[in-house]
């Protein structure tokens, strides 16, 4: 029987990579739901390819658009935000891949845990913003979370055949981003243009800006926390501008295992739909040719100060994650649109971290709040430091 699945995020980097590799094993998988935010245009043309039950667009603009397009088909179509938490829930839906941006992914993969369904997730942010809640749900329902990041997805696969032997450390392994060996005075100036440039992976906007201030690599240490249950002098970040080492897994005899592989997000995302096997394919293959050296560096949490910020985060827990999460996907927006300079962007998360309520054990309803609370001081905060520019 195949495996049904929803897809959250269809028309996104990840969402796209997702498809090829349900279509590279179409005898194993099923779409049952699609969803994108705005592009209409591409989930209804997914959606003709892989005939799903049902896609939900959040844009309610784009309903009429959608529907018209795929009056005739058996496909319900379905707008908003909360349609999302819908979908996971439907009867037979085998895994929930989530591949949407931002905190947005929060609501539907909690109702998707609630409903007992497996998660593939590549939507990060939602283990940074409420990762104790998440987790606590994941084992209340025994649903299984599997990581589709390739840096959470290599540690996950030096575990296996490990469950007896505890961690002593992990190390996740950062490119750099495009401007590894910059200094501040380099950085204060460079464009929206020049960070979306990363040296080895194609992914949507928001992760790309994320890759070059190092946040990215500060809300996957946040991410490992909860995935693998650690505590933060547990994670360290080696950056390795190869991308060929995808992480790293210190057991307590001191041995180190590594798992490595071309930097393709289709291997992960294949990982997590066929856990716990391995199925072929003809993705192109690692050549160590290519790689006649390795290096390994210490990130420079002087320049880049946002992976300092998240350890403070992780360090003060609570809320804080979250407050650096909406501070963040704020000033990246901004950034953009070019209305924050690259520095800036720490700077304001940092104020907003000092100036929004912690509190130590929230609930949903506490999370959504600071969520909207961060943003409107992380807004404020823009709107304030353009004026400086100006
Ligand atoms: P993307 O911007 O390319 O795609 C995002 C998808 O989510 C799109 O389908 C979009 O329509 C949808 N979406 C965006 N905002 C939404 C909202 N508010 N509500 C509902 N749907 C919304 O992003 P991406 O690069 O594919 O990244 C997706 C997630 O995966 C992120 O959390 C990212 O950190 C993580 N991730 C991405 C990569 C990668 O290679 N792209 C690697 C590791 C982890
Ligand atoms: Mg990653």
């Amino acid at each position: 029987m195949k495996r049904k699945i929803v897809l959250l995020g269809a028309t996104g980097s990840i969402g796209t990579q997702a498809l090829e590799v349900v279509r590279a094993h179409p005898n194993r998988f099923e779409m049952q739901v699609l969803t994108a935010a705005t592009n209409a245009e591409l989930l209804i043309q997914q959606a003709l390819e892989f005939r799903p039950q049902a896609v939900v667009i959040t844009d309610e603009g784009k309903y009429a658009e959608v529907k018209a397009a795929l009056t005739g088909t058996s496909i319900e179509v379905l707008a908003g935000s909360a349609a999302l938490e819908e979908v996971v829930q439907y009867d037979g839906v085998g895994l929930v891949i989530s591949a949407l941006v931002g905190s947005a992914g929060l609501r539907p993969t909690i109702a998707a845990i609630k409903a007992g369904k497996d998660i593939a997730l590549a939507n990060k942010e939602t283990l940074v913003v409420g990762g104790q809640l998440v987790m606590e749900l994941v084992s209340k329902h025994g649903v299984n979370l599997l990581p589709v990041d390739s840096e959470h997805s290599a540690i996950f696969q030096c575990l296996v055949g490990e469950s007896n032997n505890p961690i002593e450390r992990v190390y996740l392994t950062a490119s750099g981003g495009p401007f590894r060996g910059k200094d501040r005075a380099y950085l204060a100036s460079v464009s929206h243009e020049q960070a979306l440039c990363h040296p080895n992976w194609v992914m949507g906007a928001k992760i790309t800006i994320d890759s070059a201030t190092l946040m990215n690599k500060g809300l996957e240490v946040i991410e490992a926390k909860w995935l693998f249950g650690l505590e933060a002098r547990q994670i360290d970040v080696v950056v390795h501008p190869q991308s060929a080492v995808h992480s790293l897994v210190q057991f307590e005899d001191g041995s180190i295992k590594a798992q490595l592989g071309p930097a393709d997000m289709r291997l992960p995302i294949q990982y997590a739909l066929t856990y716990p096997n391995r199925v072929g394919n003809n993705f192109k293959r690692f050549n160590f040719a290519d790689f006649p050296s390795l290096t390994f560096e210490q990130p420079d949490t002087d320049t880049f100060r946002n992976l300092a910020l998240a350890y403070r985060a992780l360090e003060l827990g609570g809320n804080v994650p979250c407050i650096l999460n909406a501070a963040n996907e704020e000033v990246v927006a901004a950034f953009l649109k070019g209305g924050v300079g690259f520095l800036q962007m720490s700077d304001i998360i940092e104020e907003t971290m000092a100036t929004v309520g912690h509190i130590a054990k929230p609930s949903l309803d506490d999370y959504l709040r600071t969520d909207r609370e961060s943003r409107a001081i992380a807004k404020a905060l823009v709107i304030k430091n353009k004026t400086y520019i100006i």
